[in-house]
């Protein structure tokens, strides 16, 4: 199989297009477009609709053939139009595949979690290293100590609360 179509393979399941594969002397690069739905601001949860700008973002993922991955993402920014809400602009992300700030995919994420649990900092970095996963000490020691990031942010409830 090609990388290319291994890669829609990978990415079929997530509401991105895939916009070219290239095999770099790092590991593999997918340039990709999110294509979901419009999103929901995390703020005050109402559908968002109007695009402020787009821009790339660089997404560490899980190993592909014992190549790292790399997803240059291209994400919109959109306007939350509701005048009571705090967020003026806010960053679409793809679901199962991206989180606010995150530099890691969430599959990438939940497999270094896994890494630091079991050995933590420093031996957790050895393995990544020869599992060509990106994770340093720091990173797998902050998996351990970080909260949990809920799905959607919850529901602003009261008086002229979107239902
Ligand atoms: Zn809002």
């Amino acid at each position: 199989m090609g990388v290319e179509s291994l890669a829609d393979v990978l990415f079929s399941g997530f509401d991105v297009r895939l916009t070219r594969v290239t095999e770099a002397a790092e590991g593999l690069v997918v340039d990709a477009v999110e294509c979901g739905p419009p999103p929901h601001c995390p703020g005050c949860n109402s559908l968002a609709s109007r695009v402020h700008s787009s821009y790339e973002r660089g997404l560490a993922g899980l190993p592909v053939n014992g190549q790292s991955l790399t997803v240059r993402l291209r994400v919109r920014r959109f306007f939350c139009d509701r005048g009571r809400c705090p967020r003026r602009t806010f960053v679409e992300q793809v679901a199962k595949l991206s989180e606010r700030y995150g530099r890691s995919s969430l599959g990438l994420k939940q497999w270094q979690h896994a890494v630091a649990v079991e050995l933590g900092g420093r031996p957790g970095q050895r393995l990544c290293r020869q599992l060509r996963l990106k994770a340093g000490r720091t990173r797998l020691l902050g998996l351990l100590t970080e909260p949990a990031v809920p799905e959607q942010a919850p529901r602003v409830l009261g008086p002229g609360a979107h239902p």
